[in-house]
């Protein structure tokens, strides 16, 4: 699974930063960067609960072979 952050749609709420620094950094413009592109076990379960709680459902999981179609 690839783990993406559509940028168009965030609203720099910084929920996924504070809630899940293993997985995402604030960036210098403010928009969250992706760390872990293919989280897996535990990480995996993070992502897919950044996801759920994202306020603008801007965070997706990918499969990879769709993310390869992309
Ligand atoms: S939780 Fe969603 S809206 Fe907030 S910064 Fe992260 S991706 Fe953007």
């Amino acid at each position: 699974m690839r783990l993406t952050v559509n940028l168009r749609t965030c609203l720099r709420s910084g929920q996924c930063t504070y809630m899940h620094p293993r997985l995402f950094r604030e960036g210098e413009d403010g928009f969250p960067v992706v760390l872990v592109e293919h989280p897996e076990g535990e990480l995996l379960e993070e992502a897919r609960d950044a996801a759920e709680l994202c306020p603008s459902s801007s965070i997706h999981l990918l499969d990879d072979d769709a993310a390869a179609a992309n």
